[in-house]
């Protein structure tokens, strides 16, 4: 319930999409990224340019890809969405790049997962709007190329020490993606419930901004898993802290946010004597691919100062130790 990572359930019916806000006013909090962009945005509208390219970072579920739709609605364009996994084959981006209009913004999520053929298409796309094409094989090939009118990429990336430095340098403004304060979450949580003609009292919108990981997706997600609650169970239509507080135990969420996964990871790490643990070691216990346990699962509870990544592996603090002796 707290994995951050997108699942299908999150935006399925379109009245939930419309949680998605739709303009720079409407994104609540990351307010110095809003910023740099809002400028970045007025100053390409003002000379009639197509916005620099832009690299969005940081843990999955903070508003990467809803940043990159309200920023095509900023400049009154269309915003092309697609991930690097799905662009394997050369001719996957070549038939996407041709595809562009002039201005329009190309979003492509997990863009440290580009493989290195797209790469190399990219690159005189992004600097000349240039599609360098060759034709034919062997020593009878030939190289066209083709013009492309002048777009912005939007790269998304949860690891972007991943993405390769010349891809890295060609993106003109890079922001980075935090994790949400208790009031940014609360106001994301009251937004939510409005659209989802939910009544709530402020300490049950309060006690959800305190258990989602400083992460927009996962008060959604907690949001609807208390409706469901609040449906079946009591009928009540008046969402108070006492019914948040009962459905998320149903799903083992903790007053932290955190879930059994996470548990099992602070109680791996006090079973080895607090570490260090090395990630490897980690992952090959838990399960998971060390790349997701280092991107999606570790930084809250850094944030949270419950780890601690050192040289030698990772270690549990004492706030991690005290947390899971409660639970
Ligand atoms: P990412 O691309 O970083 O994984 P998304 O942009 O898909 O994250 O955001 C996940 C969900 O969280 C969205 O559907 C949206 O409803 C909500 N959300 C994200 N950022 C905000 C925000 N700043 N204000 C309100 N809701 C947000």
């Amino acid at each position: 319930l707290v994995d951050p990572k997108f699942l299908k359930e999150d935006c399925k019916p379109i009245k939930e999409d419309s949680l998605r806000p739709k303009t720079l006013n409407e994104f609540v909090g990351q307010s110095e990224l809003k910023e740099v962009l809002a400028i970045s945005v007025k100053a390409a509208l003002y000379r009639k340019e197509a916005l620099d390219h832009v690299l969005l970072y940081g843990p999955p579920g903070l508003g990467k890809t809803t940043m990159a739709l309200v920023l095509a609605q900023e400049l009154g364009v269309k915003c092309r969405i697609t991930s690097a996994p799905a662009l394997e084959r050369p001719r996957d981006i070549v038939g996407l790049l041709m595809d562009l209009r002039s201005k329009e913004l190309l979003f492509v999520d997990e863009i440290h997962r580009l493989t290195n053929s797209a790469e190399e298409l990219l690159y005189p796309a992004l600097e000349d709007f240039r599609l360098d094409l060759t034709i034919g094989k062997g020593t009878t090939s030939k190289t066209r190329a083709i013009e492309l009118p002048r777009f912005t990429l939007v790269g998304a990336t949860t690891r972007p020490a991943a993405i390769s430095s010349p891809l890295r340098d060609r993106f003109g403004i890079t922001q980075r993606f935090g994790f949400y304060n208790l009031k940014d979450l609360q106001e994301i949580v009251k937004r939510s419930a409005r659209f989802l003609e939910l009544s709530m009292i402020d300490d049950a919108s309060l006690e959800i901004a305190r258990r989602c990981r400083g992460t927009p997706r996962i008060a959604n997600r907690l949001l609807r898993r208390v409706r469901d609650f609040a449906t079946v169970k009591c009928n009540k239509k008046l969402i108070d802290i006492d019914l948040v507080d009962e459905s998320l135990k149903l799903h083992c969420v903790d007053e932290r946010g955190l879930d059994q996964f996470d548990r099992r990871l602070l109680s791996l790490l006090a079973s080895h004597g607090g570490g260090p643990v090395g990630l490897d070691t980690l992952a090959a216990a838990l399960g998971e691919e060390p790349a997701t346990l280092e991107s999606v699962v570790e930084p809250f509870l850094l944030q949270i100062g419950f780890l601690q990544r050192t040289p030698r592996g990772r270690i549990l603090t004492l706030q991690g130790q005290e947390h899971i002796e409660c639970h």
